[in-house]
């Protein structure tokens, strides 16, 4: 859709590639003479150890969702964060500004995301994991705004905007979000898309409190890589609503 709307002719095509065959299945690509990739799970650390080089946003985040071949050299780049932040303020009109974040979950997505939101000048960033020293090492990394602590404990403040960055949503299981971590303003963000609210939304809205998916997060990702690619920023506010409704139909 990026492409028919800047008018450029390519060729878009959904692989799967073996477990334990990214690396193969990137060079078999470049010998087609595909120009660039986009990356989903569970392949996004070996898109990084693919790449010749690597952006300083993939680095920070360990992990890459966007390869660019040029002849030998193969480019890792990292999009989520910039998808993020730019579904949150262009298409939600949340401002980042000032706010008290919690972030659930620190795996690829969570890392990915959380130097974007701290570069958008946040008050605090409370990250919160399954597995705690997870969530310790990634607060871990210098900034006093960043506290790491046992999801049960972040209710002993409310929080302006709530993202979900685990995979709890995938498998159907519930996040034990304390009641006092949200306010009549908060904003929660569930980085899941689907047909249904997940159960996350679910929770959140039983407490009146306004819920995202991240569909928004999906289309604005994919569009900072086909600027990298192009040169082109496309319009991405008539792909979700078209994937929206694809979705929901
Ligand atoms: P990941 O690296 O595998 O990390 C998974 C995270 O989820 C870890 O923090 C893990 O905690 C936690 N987790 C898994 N199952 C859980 C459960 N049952 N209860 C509580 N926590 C659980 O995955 P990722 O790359 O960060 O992706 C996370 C989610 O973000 C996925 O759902 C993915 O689809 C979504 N995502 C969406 C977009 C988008 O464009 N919308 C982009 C990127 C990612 P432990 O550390 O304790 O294992």
């Amino acid at each position: 859709m990026f492409a028919e709307q800047a008018g450029i002719d390519l060729t878009y095509e959904r692989i799967e590639a073996q477990a334990d065959g990214f690396a193969d299945c990137v060079h078999h690509l470049r010998a087609r003479g595909f120009r660039g990739v986009n990356v989903t799970l569970p392949f996004k650390e070996d898109a990084l150890r693919v790449a010749s080089n690597a952006t300083p946003r993939a680095l920070r985040a360990g992990a890459a969702n966007t390869l660019t071949i040029d002849g030998q050299r193969i480019e890792a780049d990292n999009t989520d964060g910039a998808g993020l932040l730019r579904d949150l303020a262009e298409n939600l009109g949340k401002t980042i500004a000032g706010c008290h974040i919690l972030l659930l979950g620190a795996g690829g997505a969570a890392r990915g995301v959380l130097q974007p939101l701290l570069d958008a000048n946040p008050a605090g960033v409370v990250i919160a994991n399954r597995t705690q020293e997870r969530a310790m090492a990634l607060a871990a990394l210098g900034d006093a705004r960043v506290h790491a602590m046992p999801i049960g404990q972040a209710g002993e403040r409310a929080f302006d905007l709530i993202i979900n960055a685990t995979s709890a949503s995938l498998q159907g299981s519930a996040l034990p979000v304390p009641a006092a971590c949200f306010h009549g303003k908060s904003l929660a963000y569930d980085m899941m898309y689907g047909a249904q609210p997940t159960g996350f939304m679910r929770q959140a809205a039983a407490r009146g409190v306004r819920v995202a998916d991240g569909l928004g997060m999906l289309v604005e990702q994919a569009a900072e890589a086909f600027f990298g690619w192009h040169g082109v920023r496309p319009a991405t506010a008539p792909v979700i609503l078209a994937l929206r409704r694809a979705l929901t139909a």
